[in-house]
């Protein structure tokens, strides 16, 4: 039997070194490993599709490993089994991670039905992205069925985790507009629910004006939408207030999109995105793997840079180049 077949057995089994194991594998950057992952990937697939995919972000400091060690303990304790996977740029850029400090969600991570597992730390964003995606699909078929996705509220991940979740939960400070806590505008327009955590003691006033602030900068922006009041909630993850309601609500969300078919949709759009990125992620990678293309392409960007050809031209030269290897 192959490796991959045996592999993908105790995955299914819900063995938990075997869970670990398939996971490094598909986080592997070694090229030879990457078949046997593929192949991994095709045996899992069947048994993947059926949990609930929630994305959350936020800001650092905006309250997200109280928040999931909250959320986790509330579903675990609902009979739910739960994985939390994280998608980290500053694992990427340094090594350093602002998600991976180990004694995040103590709590969750002593639970047999929970399994953490921090932001690969080397690769590219696209590539950390594409390994957490993978890595989620292999949570599924050893039968998670709600998967956790955070990453931190800066940047481009956000769009990257949007793009593998069915729902997007972006987790806000109480006070002070987006710009001010450090989230990005188009973030905010990316979640499909708005929490305003630290509702509790002294900041809970506050946290529900931000909370109507909220709602009604999102109602402006999205004009007509009814639902947007709704999709703005407070909470107190330090307390555990507020967090049922609002998983009550991410699992109404779901069964909505679930009967409308836009669940679907989304998740066939998805896939096929993943499909396009994995064709120009591969095609990049062939393109800087070989010596001689890799050297043309670089004399090409310094005349690109020198005014000496023009972008489009030398464009067509990689490409060139690239066919002939
Ligand atoms: P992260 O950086 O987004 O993961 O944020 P943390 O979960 O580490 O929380 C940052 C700080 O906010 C910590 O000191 C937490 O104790 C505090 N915090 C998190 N959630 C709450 C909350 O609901 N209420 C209050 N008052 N403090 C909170």
């Amino acid at each position: 039997m192959p490796l991959t077949t045996e592999l993908a057995r105790a995955v299914r089994e819900g063995d938990r070194r075997a869970l670990a194991r398939a996971i490094t594998l598909v986080e592997s950057a070694r090229a030879d490993h990457r078949d046997d992952a593929i192949a991994l990937l095709d045996e899992l697939l069947p048994a993947t599709g059926d949990a609930t995919r929630v994305g959350i972000s936020g800001a650092p400091g905006a309250g997200k490993s109280t928040f999931i060690e909250a959320l986790g303990m509330h579903l675990v304790d609902a009979g739910h089994r739960v994985a939390v996977l994280a998608v980290d740029p500053s694992s990427v850029r340094s090594g350093g991670s602002i998600l991976g400090d180990k004694t995040r969600m103590e709590q969750l991570s002593r639970r047999r039905e929970a399994f953490i597992r921090p932001s690969p730390s080397s690769g590219t964003l696209g590539g950390v992205a594409r390994r957490t995606r993978e890595a989620m699909l292999v949570c599924e078929a050893a039968g998670f069925d709600v998967v956790l996705v955070e990453t931190v509220g800066v940047g481009q991940s956000e769009v990257a985790v949007a793009g593998m979740v069915d729902l997007f939960v972006l987790l806000l400070g109480p006070g002070a507009g987006d710009e001010l806590q450090g989230v990005k505008r188009g973030i905010v327009e990316l979640a499909d629910l708005l929490v305003v955590n630290k509702a509790d003691g002294d900041l809970a006033d506050l946290a529900r004006h931000t909370a109507a602030d909220y709602a009604h900068a999102l109602h402006l922006v999205r004009s007509g939408d009814a639902g947007a009041v709704e999709r703005v909630r407070t909470c107190s993850a330090l307390l555990g207030d507020g967090i049922d309601e609002l998983w009550a609500t991410v699992e109404q969300l779901v069964k909505d999109a679930r009967a409308s078919g836009a669940l679907a949709a989304r998740r066939t759009d998805q896939a096929r995105a993943w499909m396009w990125s994995e064709v120009t992620d591969t095609m990049l990678e062939e393109l800087r793997e070989d010596p001689e293309v890799n050297a043309r392409i670089r004399s090409l960007e310094a005349d690109v840079t020198g005014g000496r050809v023009s972008a489009a031209a030398a464009a067509l030269r990689v490409l060139a180049a690239f066919r002939n290897r």
